[in-house]
């Protein structure tokens, strides 16, 4: 299956192939500012699905407390950001799930950072349910830009 992840004003677009790896709700403190929501949904597939890019990208680059990088493409036209790419994850592309303005989307099977959910967000109880993830820790409460981009 191909799917195409598209921003809101439909310049910055993402194809991609097969089903995603996995697909996460994060509710820590970043994903909530650079979505403007209370928590994000991702999708991951391997780099090697992405199958195109078309149009500009802008590259927002932070470090999370434990020293690595996490890079958000986004929009320079309207600002939504389209995908991600991490250090720790380098061979994988996040897609935020919105994206694909799709509801029959496959639902995410996880949550992370469980400690900064907002209390009204309820999510199945059979979801996996971390504190916090132990595999990029990124927390948001020390973040510096230290790089901004377009992406060719
Ligand atoms: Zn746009
Ligand atoms: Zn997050």
């Amino acid at each position: 299956m191909t799917r195409v992840a598209v921003c809101s004003c439909g310049q910055l677009a993402v194809t991609l192939s097969g089903e995603p790896r996995e697909v996460t709700v994060c509710h820590c403190l970043q994903c909530q500012k650079s979505t403007g929501s209370v928590f994000g949904v991702y999708a991951f597939w391997p780099s090697s699905a992405c199958r195109a890019t078309a149009g500009e990208a802008s590259c927002w680059r932070r470090f999370s407390d434990s020293g690595h990088w996490v890079e958000s493409y986004f929009c320079p036209t309207c600002g939504s950001t389209v995908y991600w790419r991490t250090e720790r994850a380098s061979d994988e592309i996040g897609i935020g799930v919105g994206s694909f303005a799709d509801p029959g989307f496959p639902a995410p099977t996880a949550a992370v950072w469980d400690s900064c959910r907002h209390p009204w967000v309820a999510l199945p109880a059979a979801w996996p349910r971390h504190p916090a993830d132990a595999t990029s820790a990124p927390t948001g409460r020390n973040f510096r830009q230290v790089d901004v981009h377009p992406f060719a």
